[in-house]
């Protein structure tokens, strides 16, 4: 099946996927419409992609080896023990990643959406009208754009997916991530080549080093954890736009440096203390699952038709991969409604599949977390396989493979 006209709503890393598999897929006509004005090269942080999922996703033609990474070998996972500078590891496993920074990741992308699609920078769109062999799009300036298939890269807070399913929202899952990232790596555990989760009652902190994007490293941190309840500390995120990232509180931010600083082993105390604010926001941390990644001409990729908790590592390879099926949908469809239902087959169970295994993981690593002190290998092996249904291999941690292991 080729020609049509295409928009892409959203024009992240599961937007400019989308763009690049409509355009292999044989579309007349390509629009991306991005609500930022500029580039979005300076958003986000660190990004860890597993080794086997980013070859097959180079394999695929999404990715490069050219991408500036740093490698992980393995995670080791630590609790403060009395001054012992770096804690006392708990446990340890594999973790062959690829360490990124966002922006190069997304710049990769960006670069490759052929020059004949329309990106559109400083482009909202504000309205969804489907009809029933097309979709029109309301624009902030007023336009409106009718096209034969719209896709829904925008993100957990999709407005394609509330004209799809108006009753389907991303749900709060209790918690926060912290994140930042510090230019302090010169002397960290293994030359930076272990990935490091800091344990302590109600959550962790994994911290790892990615490039700075100009040649040198940083660390990248993320802390997960449940705030108080107590007014100011747990702001009420149900609705996803009550505190969008960014929106730290003094009082938050002064509560989560005195857990840090009554938790962590010295060392990893100081990372994150020394950390500069202006380099620390806040995530919350969201559910999301739908009945179908398409319905109409409209159809879901990346965190707009799925989001899992971040423990899984894997949110960017399921763009991306979500944007290989569709490709692949392309190709083998005669017509609209047979590309719509392949892909919506081919990812929405996978889809699933994270939300599921994610969700199991916020629980034992966040919501329910074990008496890490009396934790040694074998309990913390125990404990992984627990959350993984008793299978390591074929978890799904760090993104399922595509040849569907
Ligand atoms: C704490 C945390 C850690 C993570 N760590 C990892 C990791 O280690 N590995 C990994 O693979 N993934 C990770 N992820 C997930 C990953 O960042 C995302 O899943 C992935 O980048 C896909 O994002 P996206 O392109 O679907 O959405 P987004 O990046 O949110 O992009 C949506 C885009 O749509 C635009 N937009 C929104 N509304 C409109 C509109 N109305 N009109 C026009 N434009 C609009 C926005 O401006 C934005 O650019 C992590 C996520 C979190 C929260």
């Amino acid at each position: 099946m080729s020609g049509g006209t295409v928009a892409v709503v959203g024009g992240s890393i599961a937007g400019c996927a989308a763009a690049l598999a409509a355009a292999r897929g044989g579309a007349d006509r390509i629009t991306v419409f991005e609500r930022a004005q500029a580039g979005l090269r300076d958003r986000g942080v660190g990004i860890g992609l597993h080794n086997d999922r980013f070859a097959e996703l180079r394999d695929a033609g999404y990715l490069t080896s050219e991408m500036p990474w740093a490698p992980l070998n393995r995670r080791v996972w630590s609790v403060r023990d009395g001054d012992a500078r770096h804690g006392r590891p708990v446990g340890e496993q594999p973790f062959p990643f690829r360490a990124y920074n966002w922006g190069s990741l997304w710049s990769e992308l960006r670069h490759r959406v052929p020059d004949g699609v329309d990106y559109r920078s400083g482009s909202v769109v504000t309205g969804v009208e489907p009809d029933a062999d097309g979709v029109t799009l309301r624009l902030g300036d007023g336009h409106r754009e009718r096209f034969d298939l719209v896709i829904g890269a925008d993100g957990y807070r999709s407005v394609i997916r509330e004209a799809m399913y108006p009753d389907t929202a991303a749900s709060y899952a209790g918690y926060i991530g912290w994140r930042g990232t510090s230019p302090e790596v010169a002397d960290l555990p293994s030359d930076g080549l272990d990935a490091h989760n800091i344990v302590f009652p109600g959550g962790h902190c994994m911290a790892y080093r990615i490039p700075d994007g100009v040649g040198g490293h940083r660390l990248n941190w993320i802390l997960y954890t449940t705030p108080a309840r107590e007014d100011g500390l747990h702001p009420d995120l149900r609705t996803p736009t009550s505190l969008p990232p960014g929106r730290l509180t003094a009082r938050l931010t002064t509560w989560l440096r005195e857990l840090v600083a009554d938790t962590f082993p010295p060392y990893w105390a100081g990372k994150l203390l020394g950390t500069p604010a202006e380099t620390t926001f806040i995530q919350p941390i969201y559910d999301l699952e739908v009945p179908r990644y398409t319905a109409g001409r409209m159809a879901l990729i990346g965190d707009a038709a799925s989001v899992a908790r971040p423990h899984l590592g894997a949110g960017s390879v399921k763009a991306l991969q979500d944007a290989t099926a569709l490709q692949s949908a392309w190709e083998s469809a005669g017509d609209w409604g047979q590309l719509l239902e392949a892909y919506d087959t081919a990812r929405g169970p996978i889809g699933s599949a994270m939300v599921a295994l994610a969700r199991r993981m916020g629980d034992a690593q966040v919501e329910n977390t074990p008496d890490w002190s009396a934790m040694g290998q074998p309990e913390f092996d125990g404990w992984w396989q627990a959350q993984n249904n008793g299978s390591d291999r074929r978890s799904g941690f760090g993104g399922h493979s595509l040849k569907r292991d």
